[in-house]
């Protein structure tokens, strides 16, 4: 379950939270209901910070009655005003099961696994510069990746004891060879990697438009030039009768996958980070040698990896760890409350 399996059973509801006081305060004043939170607590200062200024932090599993009630009980206020929850951070773990009846489910890295850095950009990857205005590149890739994998090379692999499906920072899928089939089945054709035999790239040639309402917002200086805007995801959430709420909020796609297709990378890049200059500094079109410009590539930000619900139930058949999965909303489809009824910031 480390590895954020995507068969897990029932969609899990995680909080974070943040109290302020000390944890032997705290521990007395919880109601009987949330007394299960005593155990959690964990205080972040030291005895040189002064019991009303200290922090304490819980991560627990819960329902989302528990989570409203949690956030309810939280928004009392001490002597000094503040609430005595400071804030509430959730998350929510789905499985492919629950969202088969989607029409698409993003995929996402498990918390506990990291993106594979990828070596030799300058090789796999024709740059060009997309715009004279700003640092943005026309990205094709030409040739193999190269992931870093901590495991020795052409060694197949025989437990299932680590992840066995990676992201990259850009959103590139890798797999691991056990799951090739799989990917197969699904009409997706993988590729090889450079260095290693155990896994293989997953090929993205599907597109897919997400919608400019949130999470997906604009942040930073449009480009005099091509008009682009760096897009980010936004935090969800906000003051909640003096809660700090925070929760991630689906992404909305324009379409659902054509039928058949199986995996998609979002059309935009987040998290764009390049330089946007005042004035045409580049040749449009021109070629780009990665090699000369490290970091370029990282700075274009990284495409949203999209996929079928009936491909995510494949790899959750397979117990193919490492990625967990989200629910993705539709445009103009009737809204789906997918979140849990608890505090609504
Ligand atoms: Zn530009």
């Amino acid at each position: 379950m480390a590895w954020g399996l995507l068969g897990a059973s029932g969609m899990d509801l995680w909080l974070t939270l943040r109290f302020r006081g000390s944890s032997l305060v705290l521990r007395r004043s919880f109601p009987p209901e949330l007394a299960f939170l005593a155990r959690q607590l964990r205080s972040l200062d030291g005895p040189e910070v002064p019991p009303a200024e200290r922090i304490c932090t819980a991560h627990v599993r819960v329902t989302p009655e528990q989570a409203d009630g949690i956030v309810t009980w939280g928004r009392m206020r001490g002597v000094d005003g503040r609430t005595l929850l400071a804030s509430a951070t959730f998350d929510e773990r789905w499985t492919s099961r629950e969202l088969l009846d989607a029409a698409v489910v993003e995929l996402v890295r498990a918390p506990a696994v990291e993106a594979p850095a990828v070596v030799g950009r300058s090789q796999s990857h024709l740059a060009r510069w997309s715009c004279s205005h700003c640092d943005r590149l026309r990205l094709d890739q030409v040739g193999p990746l190269e992931p870093v994998l901590d495991e020795p090379a052409d060694v197949e692999l025989l437990h299932r004891a680590r992840p066995e499906l990676l992201l990259t920072d850009a959103g590139e899928l890798i797999a691991s060879s056990r799951l090739r089939a799989v990917f197969e089945a699904q009409g997706l054709a993988t590729r090889p990697l450079v260095g290693t035999r155990s896994f293989h790239q997953i090929h993205v040639v599907a597109r897919a438009r997400l919608v400019t309402v949130p999470p997906l917002e604009t942040h930073g200086p449009v480009c005099s030039g091509c008009g682009l805007a760096p897009l980010v995801r936004a935090e969800g959430g906000g003051l909640s009768d003096g809660v700090l709420v925070l929760r991630r909020p689906h992404w909305t796609v324009a379409r659902p996958l054509p039928p058949g297709v199986a995996l998609a990378w979002s059309e935009q890049r987040i998290g764009f980070a390049a330089a946007v200059h005042g004035g045409p500094v580049h040749p449009m079109g021109a070629p780009v040698d990665l090699a000369l410009h490290p970091g370029l590539f990282a700075a274009q930000g990284a495409h949203v990896l999209l996929a079928s619900p009936a491909l995510a139930c494949a790899l959750s058949d397979a117990q193919a760890g490492g990625l967990e999965v989200r629910p993705v909303h539709r445009a103009g489809a009737a809204a789906v409350e997918h979140a849990p009824r608890a505090a609504s910031a």
